[in-house]
């Protein structure tokens, strides 16, 4: 039994391979008989919003997926995580950093392969007098980690062994903000999330959420990193490939269940021919069976001129997961 959660930021819509990710994370859940929680992460105030949410909310009931108690917001937890960074302030594991986000990008020299820019230190030696100096030039600094540690692996459940320098990551933004993720570590040990199943992108982030997960006695949690949905021809999916969300699916014909069945037959769950609800796949769920690469979908699923508008409308008979 893994409990499992789906955790949605509510900047907009959610799009095809946001609900594929929790049509996966439900499944993981739900197959072990787990509990799954639903949590907005929602610290950005300035993309974050109650319509987002709702909507979000609205398309995930809409495809079928249920979760257990009410939703955790971010924006309501700040005590809890600044208690965190209580504790390893306390333990002398924190330091102010008055970099901008343009410094760090200059200053670090990102080894090739690793998505997210390492820190380079910069602000680790600053004396009290140079600190000083920063804080009376009215400069706000945010509050970072001192990781010291280098390299950590996590094994992760679909990937296998995942290694990323775990470097002296912000904990609390320039503007009071909690970070993304001091929060993510803090919520799933505090939901008691067993599996954390979500994107591939954030793979690289496994490493350093294991080891602040560590430093603040809290258990370890299991990673199942999803591969993402892409866009023909391009990268991440977004409002200009065509219906990319449950809304723009329905305004080309195709219904939540109907969209709830092309997400099943692309990663290999349902054939494509008959609609299908997520209940239907628990039974004969096996993550050995998932595919290990992205999916990018014809243009057949995002333009309406290229489909055929009966609501029975699937996707082609059989789905080339290489297209
Ligand atoms: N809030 C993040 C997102 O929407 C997901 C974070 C996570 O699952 O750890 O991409």
């Amino acid at each position: 039994m893994a409990s499992g959660r789906f955790a949605p930021s509510p900047t907009g819509a959610l799009h095809l391979g946001n609900l594929r990710t929790a049509l996966l994370a439900w499944l993981f859940a739900r197959s072990s008989g787990g509990t799954f929680l639903v949590r907005m992460e929602d610290l950005d105030r300035v993309q974050a919003s109650a319509e987002h949410e709702a909507s979000q909310l609205r398309d995930l009931e809409a495809l079928g997926l249920d979760w257990d108690g009410g939703v955790v917001r971010q924006s309501e937890r700040f005590e809890r995580y600044e208690a965190a960074i209580g504790l390893l302030t306390g333990a002398g594991l924190t330091y102010p950093c008055y970099c901008s986000r343009r410094e760090v990008r200059e200053a670090s020299a990102a080894p090739q392969g690793e998505q997210l820019v390492s820190y380079p230190g910069t602000c680790r030696g600053l004396s009290l007098r140079e600190r000083a100096r920063r804080d009376g030039e009215g400069r706000r600094p945010a509050l970072r980690l001192l990781a010291n540690i280098g390299k950590v692996t996590v094994v992760d459940d679909l990937l296998g062994p995942l290694t990323a320098t775990v470097d002296d990551v912000v904990l609390r933004r320039a503007d009071g903000v909690p970070a993304y993720n001091l929060a993510v570590v803090v919520d799933d040990a505090a939901q008691r999330v067993e599996q954390v199943v979500r994107g591939d992108d954030l793979a690289t982030s496994a490493p350093r959420q294991r080891h602040l997960a560590s430093l603040l006695g809290l258990p370890p949690v299991r990673y199942a990193h999803v591969p993402l949905v892409l866009a023909p021809g391009s990268g991440r999916l977004a409002k200009r490939d065509g219906a990319v969300t449950l809304a723009d699916q329905a305004s080309v014909g195709r219904g939540a269940r109907a969209v709830c069945t092309l997400l099943a037959a692309s990663l290999g769950l349902a054939d494509g021919n008959e609609l299908v609800a997520p209940g239907d796949l628990v039974a004969g769920f096996d993550p050995a069976g998932l595919p290990r690469g992205p999916w990018t979908p014809g243009a057949w699923a995002f333009d309406p001129d290229k489909h055929d508008k009966s609501p029975e409308f699937v996707a082609p008979k059989k789905i080339n997961l290489e297209e």
